[in-house]
């Protein structure tokens, strides 16, 4: 059968660290990149005799990211024991959810060059997150690190609804940016506060029933996602075309080869012997609790970008850009406050800013200046202080050594000539030594006046006032 007849399938878990200052069972800080061990107690090391209690913001923010995702909310729930050995899960289970999840039912609407489509939310539960293992390439052996064990994490499942590696894009996106807007989890994949495992399966296009899926744990790269389930896609074909079945496995994908690995067959979820954690109570929401959550809840991706079209008629291209990262849209925002030039800051953040962070493979929550910088630039510009191009050098420095750009203008001596007299002369020197463009601009090729102007901005490392060379050239040319 031809590879066009079969139709991919897709359906993630992703896990998120959510922002609360202490763990989900202890009060041991939270915060990343700690020495190792120094964020950890006899709770979270699993000392015997020891009891967890919940943290009741972990409940608040799983419940936001349910409201913010169209689920509905149980008013009656609970953690089980999901067991399992692993080196830093000095447990032995984890405290997680099984049958009684905090919300589940619910949907996020994605983007894709075939338009909306909507993908199911299958659940959202809370859980704890393992420690880690650092394997150390001198003793040959692994070290355990606990701070990150008993981490709060909110695991989103969603239903097989997803098709393509862009709908899988698209959605990961979305409820990325979600996330970051209700402000439950910062979402920096690079720490792994977001990651996801990913469930591909493949079947003849028009079959209701679906294929054997395999899972690729813990993918922490919207590039990898994307190699890595196209990998699979091409592999599972391959199977069923030469006459073998695809196994349920858990799979490794390896960046540097490009290929993935068999790692174990995938469990079920009865080899994991879940049960109620008897050490914890039942959770129980109340009516007025829920409610006071649904009204705290901030303005959301889609409410942003529908007043971004009519306030400052953005297109539709560009509010979706901007408003598809909370830094972003933030940024567009409070620049704007400084600065009131909405075209401007849309400008700056759609071409120069999304180039500089595709170069730096940098996430937009990592810029490492604040609206205030943008706004000033902005105003600088348009006063006629600095050109634009002397901008852009301000820009990449922005990225490079943030801080006031006055005082970064001042430092490099970049302020624009404005002189009169200043600017004349460099006139007078380009056309004394450019004549044939001079006859070529007499000749009727316009183009000739750029090439004087782009001379004399050469001369002067973009620092003259474009404008004024202009208007200065024509003059002289119609001398
Ligand atoms: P587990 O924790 O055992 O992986 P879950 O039910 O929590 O099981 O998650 C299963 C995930 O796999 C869901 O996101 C679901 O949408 C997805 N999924 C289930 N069946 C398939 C399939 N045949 N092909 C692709 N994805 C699937
Ligand atoms: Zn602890
Ligand atoms: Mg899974």
């Amino acid at each position: 059968m031809p590879r066009e007849d079969y139709e991919a399938v897709m359906g993630l878990e992703v896990h998120a660290e959510l922002s609360t200052k202490t763990k989900i069972f202890c009060s041991c800080k939270t915060t990343f990149g700690a020495e190792p061990n120094t964020q950890v107690c006899p709770i979270c090391m699993a000392m015997p005799g020891t009891l967890p209690v919940l943290n009741e913001k972990v409940v608040e923010y799983a419940v936001k990211a349910g409201l913010a995702t169209d689920c509905e909310i149980a008013r009656d729930s609970k953690n089980d024991r999901k067991n399992y050995f692993y080196p830093d899960l000095p447990k032995s289970y984890q405290i997680s959810q099984y049958d009684k999840p905090l919300c589940e039912h619910g949907k996020i609407e994605i983007e894709t060059s075939n338009g909306k489509k909507v993908i199911g939310i299958t659940r959202i539960h809370i859980e704890e997150d393992a420690g880690k293992l650092n394997h150390d390439e001198f003793s040959g052996g692994s070290l355990v690190d606990l701070n990150r064990a008993g981490v709060p994490l909110i695991e989103i499942v969603s239903e097989p609804d997803l098709r393509t590696t862009e709908e899988v894009e698209a959605y990961l996106k979305k409820l990325k940016s979600i996330l970051e807007y209700i402000e439950v989890s910062d979402c920096k994949m690079q720490e792994g506060s977001f990651r996801a495992d990913v469930n591909v399966s493949v079947r003849k296009k028009g079959d209701s029933n679906f294929g054997t899926r395999t899972e690729m744990k813990n993918m922490n790269s919207f590039r990898s996602i994307t190699r890595a389930i196209e990998y699979e896609i091409d592999r599972q074909i391959d199977v069923i075309e030469n006459g073998g079945k695809v196994d349920q496995e858990t799979l490794r994908w390896d960046e540097v080869s490009g290929k993935t690995f068999s790692m174990r067959d995938k469990e079920d979820a009865k080899d994991y012997r879940y049960f109620p954690d008897p050490d914890l109570v039942a959770i129980k929401l109340s009516e007025e609790y829920i409610e006071n959550i649904k009204n705290s809840l901030p303005e959301l991706p889609e409410s942003r970008k529908q007043r971004y079209l009519e306030e400052y008629k953005l297109s539709e291209k560009d509010a979706n850009i901007i408003t598809s990262s909370k830094y972003l849209s933030d940024l567009f925002e409070k620049a704007i406050e400084i600065c009131n030039n909405p075209k401007a800051v849309n400008n700056w953040i759609i071409s120069d800013i999304s180039r500089i962070l595709n170069e730096k493979e940098m996430e937009p929550n990592e810029i490492p200046f604040k609206f205030n910088e943008l706004g000033k630039l902005v105003i600088l510009i348009d006063k006629g202080t600095i050109s634009s191009s002397i901008g852009k050098k301000i820009l990449e420095e922005l990225f490079e050594n943030p801080k006031d750009p006055e005082q970064i203008i001042k430092e490099k001596g970049w302020i624009q000539i404005s002189d009169e007299t200043q600017i004349k002369e460099v006139v007078k020197k380009i056309l004394e030594a450019n004549p044939q463009s001079i006859a070529d601009y007499k000749a009727g090729k316009d183009r000739a006046l750029g090439f004087l102007v782009g001379q004399a901005m050469k001369e002067t490392k973009g620092k003259a006032n474009p404008k004024m060379l202009n208007q200065m050239f024509l003059e002289e040319l119609k001398k």
